[in-house]
């Protein structure tokens, strides 16, 4: 490029190449910027003088002057970056700082798709009312199996492949066994033990299974549990409740179907079914929905008289009904990830993608 510049414009180049090696920071650069580039420098001076040249001439000033910018801007850019690199390995040593220089923009991070996902529900539950609870991980075998009506001889109990917390220290009493809870139902209990009805909860959380990990199964995952109870609840209510979480979250009608579920602290207990909200025509069968155009969304039912006795809710006047979506698998429809082991497994590349 340099060798396309009349005589006069290299000497302009030298000179500010041999002020540019000279310059020993970016105030340094920005000054001989300003002198060539900025308002009233060499190269607007160049500019302004086109008019006063013959015609003929007037094209190749002009072209002069823009290549001679572009070449001062190359140059300093390049005194830039050596600058920078002096200062890195000065820094490196301990010696020298230059506090103008300017530093690669820190990478962000972002929400990771489970808590996307779990703020999203929360809102839309928050505005039909519910009250966001939270419980602990580590829990009693009390909360977990025994209140929810299923003692310890229950074979319902072989269905959760439970971690078993070994308390040292303690006398033994089975009172104090406790465990990382296989599902947030126990947080129900805990409700009704705080509050009186009516009351509406949703419990976002972790759970935790000794599952072999494979796609679709993990020993951590994420489930958000609903529970309601007041005077004269019944099915109606839940499906009217799950139809219209689904047309937030979806932001259209979803039609669901409920076939029978046996969880001991639901009479009766469901299955409920969204029809799929990703086949291209409903009803019309895609991957998702592993082409029966359904999608399970979640155990539910009517909360089991017991359940409420054993919290001391006077199960004659009060009924109630609990869900369990599971979160983590709402996360995977809802970005379409289809091994599970993703969402626990801290890899930055999968990450970074949300
Ligand atoms: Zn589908």
């Amino acid at each position: 490029m340099e060798s396309t510049l009349s005589p006069e414009l290299t000497e302009h180049l030298e000179a500010a190449r041999a002020r540019a090696s000279a310059a020993t920071s970016n105030e340094d650069l920005r000054a001989i910027d300003r002198d060539y580039a900025g308002k009233g420098g060499v190269v607007a001076g160049l500019l302004a003088a086109i008019p006063t040249l013959p015609p003929e001439e007037r094209r190749d000033a002009g072209q002069g002057a823009n290549r001679l910018k572009q070449a001062i801007a190359a140059l300093l850019d390049e005194r830039r970056a050596e600058l920078e690199a002096d200062a890195i390995a000065e820094a490196r040593t301990g010696k020298g700082f230059d506090p103008s220089l300017s530093i690669p923009a820190p990478a962000r991070g972002s929400l990771h798709p489970v808590t996307s996902v779990t703020r999203e529900l929360e809102d839309i539950f928050t505005s039909m009312g519910y009250k966001v609870l939270d419980g602990p991980e580590v829990e009693l075998d009390s909360y977990n199996f025994e209140r929810l009506n299923i003692p310890a001889d229950h074979p319902a109990r072989d269905m959760h492949d439970t971690f078993w917390c070994e308390v040292t220290g303690a006398e033994r009493d089975s009172r104090m066994d406790l465990l990382l809870r296989t599902h947030t139902s126990c947080v129900q209990v805990r409700a009704m033990e705080e509050l009186a009805p009516p009351f509406r909860v949703v419990v976002p959380g972790r759970v935790f299974r000794q599952e072999s990990v494979d796609a679709s199964h993990e020993h951590t995952f994420h489930q958000m549990e609903g529970l309601v109870v007041a005077e004269g609840l019944t099915v109606g209510h839940l499906i009217g409740a799950m139809k219209t979480f689904l047309r937030e979250v979806f932001r259209r009608e979803i039609e669901v179907r409920l076939r029978p579920g046996y969880f001991p602290f639901v009479e009766p207990g469901f299955e409920l079914d969204a029809r799929c909200p990703f086949c291209p025509k409903p009803g019309a069968g895609c991957k998702v929905c592993k082409h029966t155009s359904w999608v399970e969304l979640c155990p539910c039912g009517m909360v089991h008289p017991a359940v409420l006795a054993k919290s001391g809710i006077d199960n004659e006047k009060y009924t109630g009904f609990a869900f369990g979506l599971g979160l983590s698998r709402l996360v995977m429809l809802r970005y379409q990830i289809d091994d599970i082991r993703h969402l626990m497994g801290g890899d930055q590349r999968f990450l970074s993608q949300f």
